[in-house]
């Protein structure tokens, strides 16, 4: 294999740098030595190569997980792999200007939004740096005299971890933590659009203080390592963030080989605001539930219901709030609203843009793109107005920021609008109203429920999706136990 590392130290002039596989605590070329060119979504310009890997880059790196398993990795105690996540923990509150640099080059989020963001990573790898050696089986009771059965939680094995390009870092944490502090090796198979971020952050690992082998990254496209790492026999769990399309597929490839699935996928999120609801603290929340990230996040709130007694007025103070905001270079403070990450998701909301007004929507806000603006790949914030629950912009997501608005009558209506979905990743809900936030909090069907409040995530407390928004949990104690098997012990004496 070629060493890729010294190409990128040595590139200048004309060269891109190059960022290669990590396997076996080393960065090296592809087996194939293949490239691709990844963009930056503000200027569109080529800024560095990535490693094409192919299936044989994918047998390496299991191989070297499985080797880790059964050596150094699999001899330290609970305690001392607690302590290489805490170690990490430090070098990346060190690292991450640099770390968020490289991301906000592949995927144009917002300097403040990625530098915060990939920052609070750490506190994931100190949280479960500190639960490592926590993690308690139990003494069973049982009905047969003179044997004793006790539980032990042990690692599933090598962990498959496959991330999009909207969170590169911190979507792979929220799967990383948890599986090394359950004693799990891992490969990584982030995103093709946002690579270059997790290839640098690996290299963090040998100096935390975790054996070679234990985190590998390979780097490429979902059906040319994807599908090999989802199917490789030593490979025991895939933890995987993405859309409903790849998530149905890794979960039918699982399936043909029995192996278990964390899959943290798409969502429709409803904002419901009831009439009662502190309207300037509702507009704050619906604003930054959709609009963040130009409306690429899982969670986004992507579906206002609101009372018909205050819709008109509701709406007309959202297109206030937002039709000032600036749209522009992600490294610029002032920049409110950034490019979509990838030319293909561009096309996507414009085509949906499209659908809701052949749907017979009103476009209450925005609804163009803004070719004049960088490489052109803006979109306007968008509000639809006039959408009604069976039409396509109501149901699909557009993973971009689109709000489609729906009126509600009562709450029985309420919560029939926001679960008339497939997903069921989160919900909003705004009312000053008690009985009828415990009642609304009860009989939406949905992973995550933010009252008076939305977006809000943490290390300590669980994420995840109802119906086809996922399977599994992340963050919180939850989410150790998706990558520890239970072994039942007998003994007599
Ligand atoms: P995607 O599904 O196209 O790709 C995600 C990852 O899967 C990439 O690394 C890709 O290479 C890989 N992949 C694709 N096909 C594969 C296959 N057949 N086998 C193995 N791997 C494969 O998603 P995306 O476009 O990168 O991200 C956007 C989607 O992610 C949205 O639908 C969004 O809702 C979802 N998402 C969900 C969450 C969550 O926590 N629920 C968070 C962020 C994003």
């Amino acid at each position: 294999m070629t060493d890729a590392t010294d190409s990128r130290v040595a590139a200048s002039g004309d060269a891109l740098p190059r960022y290669g596989v990590f396997i076996d605590g080393r960065e090296c070329a592809a087996v194939e030595d293949q490239w691709y060119a990844t963009h930056g979504p503000f200027d569109g310009e080529a800024w560095a190569e990535i490693a094409r890997a192919s299936a044989a880059d994918v047998e390496t790196a299991v191989d070297a997980a499985d080797r880790a398993l059964s050596g150094p990795w699999s001899q330290m105690s609970a305690s001392e792999r607690g302590r290489c996540l805490m170690r990490l923990a430090d070098l990346i509150v060190e690292r991450a200007p640099q770390l968020a640099e490289i991301e906000m080059r592949d995927n144009g989020k917002l300097a403040t939004e990625v530098t915060g963001q990939v920052r609070y990573t750490a506190e994931y790898y100190r949280y479960y740096g500190g639960l490592a050696d926590k993690i308690e089986s139990s003494v069973i009771p049982t009905d047969k005299k003179g044997v004793f059965a006790y539980t032990r939680y042990e690692a599933k094995g090598v962990v498959a971890i496959i991330t999009p390009w909207n969170s590169p870092l911190s979507l792979t944490t929220w799967k990383l933590a948890p599986a090394l502090a359950a004693g799990c090796t891992v490969v990584v198979k982030p995103s093709e659009f946002t690579s270059a971020s997790m290839v640098e952050f690996a290299k963090l690992f040998e100096e935390a203080g975790f054996p070679p082998g234990v985190v590998n990254v390979i780097t490429g496209f979902g059906n040319e390592v994807g599908e090999p790492l989802v199917t490789h026999p030593k490979v025991a769990h895939i933890g995987f963030t993405g859309g409903d399309q790849a998530g149905r597929r890794i979960y039918e490839l699982a399936a043909r080989h029995l192996k278990t699935v964390t899959l943290e996928l798409g969502g429709k999120s409803p904002q419901i605001v009831f009439d009662d609801a502190d309207i300037e603290q509702a507009v704050k929340g619906v604003v930054s539930g959709i609009f963040a990230a130009s409306g690429q996040t899982c969670l986004a709130g992507s579906r206002l219901l609101v009372h018909e007694s205050i819709h008109d007025e509701f709406v007309e103070r959202l297109v206030a709030f937002v039709a000032d905001a600036r749209l522009g270079d992600p490294l610029d403070s002032e920049t409110r609203i950034g490019p979509i990450a990838t030319p293909g998701q561009f096309r996507k909301i414009m085509e949906y843009i499209e659908i809701a007004k052949g749907e017979g929507a009103h476009c209450a806000l925005g609804g163009n793109s803004r070719p004049e603006l960088g490489a052109g790949q803006f979109v306007e914030p968008t509000i639809f107005t006039g959408v009604t629950p069976k039409m396509r912009i109501a149901q699909e997501e557009v993973f971009g920021p689109v709000l489609v608005v729906m009126p509600f009558t009562d709450e029985d209506h309420a919560v029939e609008l926001a679960n008339d979905t497939s997903f069921g990743l989160a919900a909003g809900i705004w009312t000053r109203d008690l009985h009828r936030t415990m009642s609304m909090v009860e009989r939406v069907k949905a992973g995550t429920v933010w009252v008076n409040n939305y977006r809000a995530t943490s290390y300590t407390s669980p994420f995840g999706g109802f119906k086809q928004s996922g399977i599994g949990r992340e963050s919180g104690v939850d989410a150790i136990r998706e990558y520890l098997d239970t072994k039942c012990v007998w003994i007599s004496s």
